[in-house]
């Protein structure tokens, strides 16, 4: 199994969980580029973005709802976050397993880079 995040899955690499269920698992960004910085990950290996089906609607709603609750954990609902999922080159993914990235614990600039 080759995919860095299907090992993080497995447990085979390990990772500061924050979260796990049947369906996902969260764990803190090995480089954090905010005080929160947890990616919601599903455990099913899709790529990218462009390789969602119409089977995986329910499962990137619970990563949504997911990227909240964790937010709401870490006392950042009233004060804000950002959820951001990267697809391909231009966006800057390089892990290519979806991943619902959840930033919060400083202002964040807009536009982004
Ligand atoms: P992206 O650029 O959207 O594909 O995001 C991939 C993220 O995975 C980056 O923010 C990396 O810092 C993070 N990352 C890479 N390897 C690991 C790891 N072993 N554990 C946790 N986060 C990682
Ligand atoms: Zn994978």
């Amino acid at each position: 199994m080759s995919c860095l995040f299907c090992r993080i899955v497995a447990g085979e690499i390990p990772a500061t969980k924050v979260y796990e269920d049947d369906t996902v698992i969260a764990f803190r960004d090995l480089h954090p580029q905010a005080p929160l910085h947890v990616l919601v990950v599903p455990k099913v290996h899709v790529s990218t973005l462009n390789d969602l089906e119409g089977q995986h609607d329910a499962l990137v709603g619970v990563m949504v709802r997911r990227a909240a609750e964790i937010a709401k954990e870490h006392g950042y609902t009233e004060r804000g976050y950002r959820t951001v999922f990267n697809c391909n080159g231009d966006a800057g993914q390089t892990v290519f397993h979806i991943h619902l990235h959840v930033l919060a614990g400083r202002g964040l600039a807009w536009p982004p880079g």
